[in-house]
Parts: C-alpha cells; structure tokens; sequence
C-alpha cells in the first residue's frame, strides 16, 4: 500500500525544519526531504541574533533542530525533488533518484541561491580561486591574501571569518557604504587585517592556472594581488518548483504567500527566504516562524 503523508517538507535549512518539528507536535504524519542538510544557515560561522543563544555555530543550530525532528518523528529523504504533480485532492512528488511520494499538504522551503557578479573570469576560476562561502572554503586559503566582494552581512561576517585564517582580507564595496548589522560593522572596522574599499566594483578575475589579480573600477586599486576572492553579494530566490506548478511570483520570483503563507495553488505553502513573507526580511527568526505559521494553517485543514 503507499504511503501517504500528511505534510512533505521539501528543503532542509531551517525554516524546513522548523516546520518539520511543528508538524509533527501536531501529530502530522511528516517527511522533510532535500539534496543537502542544513541550508544556507548551516554555512554561517557565527549566528549572534537568535534568541537564546549567545553565538552558535550555523551547522550547530541546524544540528540541534535536525535532531529535535527526529526525536519527534520526523522521517528525512535525502534526495532531490524534481517535480509536484496534483493528483485529485493530492500531490505527488517525484524525486531524480526515482521515488514516488505522496502527500496531503507540501510545504516549500527551497530557500535561495547564490548570486554571481557575472564577469569576465568568474566562472573560468570558481573553485581556483574564485568561491561563493567562506566557510566552506575558506580553510584552502589559509596564510593567503584574499578579498570579499559584498558590504552585508554575508561579507561582513564572511571577512570577520577569513580574518581569522588570513593575513589581509580587502573588502570590496561596490557603493560608499556597508548594509550589514552595526555590531558586524563595529568589529569589522577594527580588525587589523581587514582593509576597506568603497566605490569598488570588480571589473575582472584574472590568473593563469588559479586565480592571482582582481582588476577593479577604482582607479586607486586598478588591480589587487590575491589568491582568494570570496563572492559574498547576496542571493536571489530559487525558481526550481514555481515556473513548473505555475505558482505565483512577484517579479523578483519570490513565491507569493497569503497570511497563512499558502501560495497560488492551494495545498501548497512555502516559508523561508524564497518568499514575499516577512516583507522579505531574510532571517531565521521570521523563516522559522513563516514555517510554523504555515504548518498550523495545514494542521487546522487537515484536521477539521
Ligand atoms: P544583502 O542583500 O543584505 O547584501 C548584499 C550586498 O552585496 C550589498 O552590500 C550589495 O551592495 C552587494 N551587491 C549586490 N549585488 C552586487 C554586485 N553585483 N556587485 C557588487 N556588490 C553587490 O545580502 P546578504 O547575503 O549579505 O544578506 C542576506 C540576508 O541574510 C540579510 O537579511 C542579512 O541580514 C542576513 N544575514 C544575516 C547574518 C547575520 O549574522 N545576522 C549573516 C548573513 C546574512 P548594495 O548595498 O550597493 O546594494
């Protein structure tokens, strides 16, 4: 006989999570699927703004959410979801691996990717030189001069990090001002090793085998020696399910969401940064509330 679940989850950062643990404290028969645990949460290597802790490590927060789900029930599914199909008063979701599941509601935390500087160079040295998350790579460029391109608080944090490992981080800013937290900016400004540079855009990222200069717009750093160039610029919604299920965009393709955070078809919610919600304020606090909000809009049709 298949099996039928109240509620699948597709993502695993943690507005997926945080749904996950709602839902199956409700009683909801939950599946949280995605390719890779932890999203862009588990990339952080310091989070200092979530209640209750004073830092924690972002894999660290995700680690104790995972676990909170499982001990409540919550079964995982690592494999990517490639299509939503509704079927009657269902859905059914096809993962590339092959599986089939079904579900009562589905629930999308698909968070955001990454944006590119799209430039001349970027793409011939991603992983020579050119790199998009400072935690996950940051380690090969231990004793190396390297620059951030960025000025919130991805960058800043991201500087703040490699500042750690590194003997000169250049923090490019393409306006005359940085975006981040103020507590970021206070520590970033008085690190030694970390140099700012405002009005600076690259231009070009240049090399033979790996990456050795970066060519800017400023005339006063036309060119900047480094052996690491961290692109920290922010991120833009991931479109992998709406264009399929026809779910409604606004024109930056953020899904939009009713105050119930269902989206143009019903059955299907979403929460997390890939939303409208929240006036977009990307934060775990409102992805995780976004996602209980959702779950207990589902419980309440599931269950009346
Ligand atoms: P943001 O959108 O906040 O900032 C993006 C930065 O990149 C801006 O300085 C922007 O410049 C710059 N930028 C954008 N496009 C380009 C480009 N093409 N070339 C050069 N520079 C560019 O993104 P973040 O990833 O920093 O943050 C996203 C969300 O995640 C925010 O809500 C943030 O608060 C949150 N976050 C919080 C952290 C925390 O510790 N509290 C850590 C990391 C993220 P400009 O200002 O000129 O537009």
């Amino acid at each position: 006989m298949e099996k039928v679940y109240d509620i699948v989850i597709v993502g695993m950062g943690f507005a997926g999570y945080s749904g996950a643990i709602y839902a199956a404290r409700y009683g909801l028969k939950t599946l949280i699927i995605g390719e890779m645990f932890g999203g862009q949460t588990a990339e952080a290597h310091i989070i200092g703004n979530y209640p209750g802790f004073e830092e924690i490590t972002g894999m660290e927060l995700m680690q104790k959410v995972q676990q909170q789900s499982i001990k409540l029930g919550v079964e995982e599914l690592y494999e990517r979801i490639e299509k939503v199909e509704k079927q009657e008063e269902r859905f059914v979701l096809y993962s590339r691996e092959g599986t089939k599941i079904h579900a009562k509601k589905v629930l999308l935390t698909i968070g955001v990717v990454r944006k590119k500087l799209h430039v001349p160079g970027e793409q011939e040295f991603y992983g020579k030189g050119v790199t998009y998350c400072a935690t996950c790579d940051g380690f090969f460029y231990k004793e190396k001069d390297v620059a951030v391109i960025g000025g919130g608080d991805s960058a800043v944090t991201a500087a703040l990090y490699l500042a750690d490992i590194c003997p000169n981080i250049h923090l490019l800013v393409r306006g005359d001002k940085l975006r981040a937290e103020q507590y970021w900016v206070d520590k970033l400004l008085s690190h030694p090793a970390i140099t700012i540079h405002y009005k600076t855009s690259v231009t070009k990222f240049v090399g033979t085998d790996a990456l050795t200069e970066i060519h800017t717009n400023n005339p006063e750093l036309k060119t900047l020696p480094v052996q690491g160039a961290f692109i920290e610029i922010g991120h833009e919604p991931n479109t992998v399910f709406t264009d399929a299920l026809g779910i409604k965009t606004d024109e930056g393709g953020y899904i939009i969401v009713t105050e119930e955070q269902e989206t143009s078809v019903p059955g299907i919610y979403a929460a997390g940064d890939s939303t409208t919600a929240s006036n977009k304020f990307a934060q775990l606090l409102t992805a995780g509330s976004e996602a209980a909000i959702a779950v207990e809009a589902m419980a309440k049709e599931l269950t009346t």
